[in-house]
């Protein structure tokens, strides 16, 4: 690591990389190439035993991307990192390298619409059961659990109902059982810290806020390094049991030396290795130049969202604000506890006359622009539930908290009177 700092601004320009050694460049540089010569046959037959650490092939890990991996997960606090073609492809193999045919996970409701379709569709068909549960009360966990739970899911701040997830508590039913719980952070980066509260792992949809200037689709998982594998063996199969295609390796034990860190060597060199969906190194590049600016950005996101939220408030036509800075309740001790820094740049809305109105809403927009994404510099709007979260049935449409009067803006770094002006206006149609 370049840098000894603790200061998520610093680590941001400098973890992981200072300067070239050959050529001197000061910017990382794209390694854009699949494979690597080797020193010798000796020394290939060691990298692909794991005697020895070192480029084989892109598909496994590449240079540029290991420098992303290596800030990612100085930033945030963890030990190692893994990136990937996606955030989806983040949250799928975060699952599927500990639970395979039979097992189960337990998963708050709130989720992001793609990764409710992932969890009730795509794994159940492969024989993985997603236990939803919701997290208003901790203990549900405890109760969906079973001798085949393999690990809990949630998301920090859950895009589109924005209530933050009780991490310590739910990561402490889970520890004494050798359950890891899994959060993805994608809509709260540097606001919120999981593994100060007991997460294991963290995964980012690195397209957002961390990207931040909508070029790239990346995802990220991320080890805290916190996390006792071979503590419940019985509980984590795959990294506990003889893995054939690794020559009979037991992740716990062939990794001790280097650290708790059996999960994230396992993403990589079975699940990467054998399903393939690698970050391109231009993208870990574009994702790099996002990053680095990323504590600078997210403050201003928040701070323009809250600037939001109070005009929202104000507005006859719109029944119900929704972002953390409102919340009330145990979702306000909830908010204090966990965000730290700002609330967080998306900001939901209902409007008073239903689809209808939502829909002419966002028509009427003119500076927000109208598409699937959140975090991007630039102000986004869309109505869920006639898009993201068409494909889900109106009863899971509603347990994801999307009505049909629902709209979801994420607040970019424009100036605060051009946003507002261009929601007073649309609102006005
Ligand atoms: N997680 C969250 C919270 C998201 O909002 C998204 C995408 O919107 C994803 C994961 C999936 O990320 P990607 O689009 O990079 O696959």
């Amino acid at each position: 690591m370049a840098t000894k700092s603790r200061h998520p601004e610093t680590l941001a320009l400098h973890a992981g990389w200072r300067a070239d050694a050959t050529t001197g460049s000061v910017a990382v540089p794209i390694h854009q190439t699949t494979s690597y010569q080797f020193n010798s046959p000796e020394h290939a037959a060691n990298l692909f035993a794991l005697k020895e650490f070192g480029n084989i092939y892109t598909r496994i890990m590449n240079p540029t991307t290991a420098v992303l991996e290596e800030r990612l997960a100085a930033i945030e606090g963890g030990v190692a990192a893994l990136c990937v073609a996606s955030g989806q492809t983040a949250s799928a193999y975060a699952i599927q390298n500990l639970a395979r045919a039979g097992d189960n996970i337990v998963s708050s409701t709130n989720l992001y619409g793609g990764t409710w379709n992932l969890f009730a569709n795509t794994l159940k068909d492969q024989g993985i059961e997603v236990r939803f549960v919701d997290p208003a009360d901790p203990e549900n966990f405890r109760r969906a659990t079973d001798d085949k739970t393999r690990a809990y899911y949630a998301e920090t701040l859950p895009n589109p109902k924005l209530k933050v997830f009780p991490i310590a508590e739910v990561a402490a039913i889970g520890r004494p059982l050798g359950i890891p719980l899994i959060v993805d952070n994608t809509a709260a980066p540097l606001l919120a810290r999981p593994f100060d509260h007991g997460a294991a792992i963290v995964v980012y949809s690195t397209t957002k806020y961390i990207g931040g200037h909508g070029t790239s689709i990346g995802g990220a998982i991320i080890d805290g390094g916190n996390f006792d594998w071979g503590a419940h063996p019985q509980r984590q199969p795959l990294l506990n049991t003889p893995d054939n295609s690794y020559h009979g390796a037991v992740w716990v034990e062939a990794v001790k030396p280097l650290g708790p860190i059996a999960y994230i060597i396992r993403a990589r060199v079975v699940l990467l290795r054998d399903l393939g969906a690698a970050l391109s190194p231009f993208n870990a590049f574009q994702i790099i130049q996002g990053l680095e600016t990323l504590p600078l950005r997210i403050t201003r996101h928040c701070e323009n969202a809250e600037a939001v939220v109070k005009f929202l408030t104000a507005q006859k036509n719109v029944t119900k604000v929704i972002h953390p800075s409102v919340a009330t309740g145990d979702d306000k001790i909830r908010v204090e506890k966990y965000l730290h820094g700002g609330h967080g740049g998306l900001v939901g809305f209902e409007l008073a006359g239903g689809k209808e109105a939502g829909v002419k809403f966002i028509s009427a927009l003119k500076l927000f622009y109208h598409v699937a994404n959140i975090g991007d510099s630039r102000s986004l709007a869309i109505h869920p539930a006639s898009t993201t979260h068409s494909q889900l049935s109106p009863e899971d449409q509603l347990s994801t908290g999307v009505s049909d009067g629902y709209v979801r803006l994420s607040i970019g770094l424009e100036h605060i009177d051009d946003i507002i002006e261009d929601l007073a206006q649309a609102l006005d149609t």
